[in-house]
């Protein structure tokens, strides 16, 4: 074996670990058996898409009862090739941080405090809100008397999680009701 000056300092380096590890009194043997346990054994992979930005990166979750233990690049994407930026890499801790909002929250006008409710709930009155807020500011024509059937009070901003069809659909809604201010998460 032609032993190079890197393998030598990698092989005895290590080795110089192990022997100091067990000279001071630690059990290496539970480490060992542990390190061969590996914590995705017996989970479901499943296929996700990371929802940071419109590259949409395709990340493989290791799913065991139900929890995601694990995440890792898929290298079957062909954008990506199983590669993740900083972001994308943290996806495990992000789904299961405990600072995730998992339920809609809603917070009243002038209160200090978010109340949870449900999706249904929240829906309604996100189209209520919508709904009133059109029909109060529509203007049909500008101070010229020009015909522009528009909206000004309302901006909707995309998000990357939608695709393109998605965005299309949105996109035609929001025009119907005369929206004209609108951006994409992914632009900015
Ligand atoms: S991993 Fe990075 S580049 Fe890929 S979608 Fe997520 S944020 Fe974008």
């Amino acid at each position: 074996m032609d032993v190079t000056r890197r393998v030598f300092m990698k092989v005895t380096g290590a080795g110089a670990a192990t022997i100091a590890l067990s000279q001071l009194g630690f059990a290496l043997a539970p480490a060992n058996a542990y390190a061969k346990e590996l914590k995705i054994k017996g989970a479901k992979e499943v296929i996700s898409i990371c929802p940071f930005c419109s590259v949409c990166c395709h990340y493989i979750a290791h799913v065991r009862d139900g929890k995601v233990v694990s995440t890792e690049g898929d290298p079957g994407y062909p954008v990506s090739e199983g590669a993740l930026c900083a972001k994308g890499a943290t996806m495990n801790s992000m789904i299961n941080s405990h600072h995730r909002v998992l339920k809609p929250k809603y917070r009243a006008p002038y209160s200090d405090k978010w109340e949870e409710k449900s999706w249904e709930w929240m829906l309604e009155k996100l189209a209520r809100n919508i709904k009133d807020t059109r029909d109060k500011n529509f203007k049909a024509t500008n101070e010229s008397g020009q015909v522009v059937n528009r909206v000004e009070e309302i901006f909707h901003l995309g998000s990357s999680q939608m695709s393109n069809e998605e965005c299309s659909v949105v996109h035609q809604a929001l025009r119907a009701m005369g929206v004209v201010h609108m951006d994409h998460q992914a632009r900015i």
